[in-house]
């Protein structure tokens, strides 16, 4: 059996406020470790283009990723991989154990697991996961070029993200299922102004659909009129929301009904020496920036508490 790594403070997830954290803790000279289930950045990584974060015009969110981890490790905080299975509490130590064996122990643990994107839930969607239904359009928005696409959902992302794909696609059709977008203002301009975006508005999905390889289009159903419908395309691009990344959690008794962490507002979570960040808490504004200032906090918080507690 591995043996046990022991450390002052254990992240899980190496996402903007995670590393952000692991910045400060370290700088604090505390022996700080970032686990991660992927590469460091979170979704970051699945962002073209962040114009939103200051100090930046605009920028790519890897790139971005790359810039934040320098930053982060430079005082000596370490990164390892493996997707966190258990956080358990034994006296005043924690132990989180990974898929892949590992196990870590610290006395304190920054939950910045962030948040994974929410399925559609309907016919085809699961079916065509890879073979034309995507979750990120930088990782495979340039299979699409020159083709009709359908991008479902009108937040920020959708529009965003739709907004990026029309420098690849032929055109790009957003479906949504309200009679206006909840997305920022400022996008919807954008969104407004580009001659290959196209919406449909007070409209579900209901099935996506395909011939034996991919993906020939989706099934439709206007909720104002009660006409079903169908639209052709190429590609399926799903953005309706985002779910908490908390299921290793559940039994720490510090989430709320829809499964997002409950702090104060230094970060604190009802379990002494646990603390959460950015977007997998219970907060009105997920951001880089939030995250960001999420990580710095509890950064200096998990200094105060060891030095109390020792
Ligand atoms: P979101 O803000 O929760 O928007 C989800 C969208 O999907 C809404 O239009 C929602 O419709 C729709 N939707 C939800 N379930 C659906 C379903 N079953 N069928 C069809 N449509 C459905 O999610 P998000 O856009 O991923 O953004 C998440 C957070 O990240 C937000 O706080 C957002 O501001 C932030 N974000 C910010 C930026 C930025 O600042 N540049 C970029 C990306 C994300 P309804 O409106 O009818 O609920």
């Amino acid at each position: 059996m591995a043996a046990e790594k022991k450390y002052d403070v254990i992240i899980i997830g190496a996402g903007p406020g995670g590393m952000t954290t692991a910045l400060y803790a370290s700088r604090a000279n505390l022996k700080v470790v970032m686990l991660d289930r992927g590469a460091y950045g979170g979704n970051l990584n699945n962002t073209a283009s962040i114009v939103n974060y200051t100090g930046f015009k605009d920028v790519q969110g890897p790139e971005l990723a790359e810039k934040m981890y320098q930053g982060a490790t430079q005082f000596g905080a370490e990164y390892a991989y493996g997707t966190v299975t258990k956080l358990a509490v034994e006296g005043p130590l924690k132990k989180v154990t990974t898929d892949m064996g590992d196990t870590f122990v610290a006395p304190v643990v920054v939950i910045a697991t962030g948040s994974d994107h929410r399925k559609l839930g309907v016919p085809g969607e699961e079916e065509f996961s890879g073979r034309g239904v995507s979750y990120c359009a930088v990782c495979d928005g340039a299979f699409f070029k020159n083709r009709h696409l359908i991008v479902v959902g009108g937040g920020d992302s959708a529009i965003e993200e739709g907004l990026y794909l029309t420098q690849l696609a032929s055109k790009v059709t957003v479906v949504v299922r309200r009679g206006e977008l909840r997305a920022q203002p400022m996008l919807q301009d954008e969104a407004a102004q580009n001659e290959k975006m196209e919406f449909v508005y007070n409209t579900n999905v209901t099935a996506v659909v395909g011939d034996d390889i991919k993906v020939t289009g989706v099934k439709t159903h206007n909720n104002k009129t009660g006409e079903d419908g169908e639209i052709a395309a190429d590609g399926v691009f799903i953005y309706v929301g985002n779910v908490p990344m908390t299921k290793p959690f559940t039994e720490l008794g510090i989430l709320d009904d829809q499964g997002w962490v409950k702090t104060d507002n230094v970060m604190k979570t009802k379990v002494p020496g646990i603390f959460a960040i950015g977007d997998v808490r219970e907060t009105p504004l997920r951001q880089i920036a939030t995250a960001v200032g999420d990580g710095a906090i509890a950064g200096q918080q998990v200094y105060q508490y060891l030095k109390s507690h020792n």
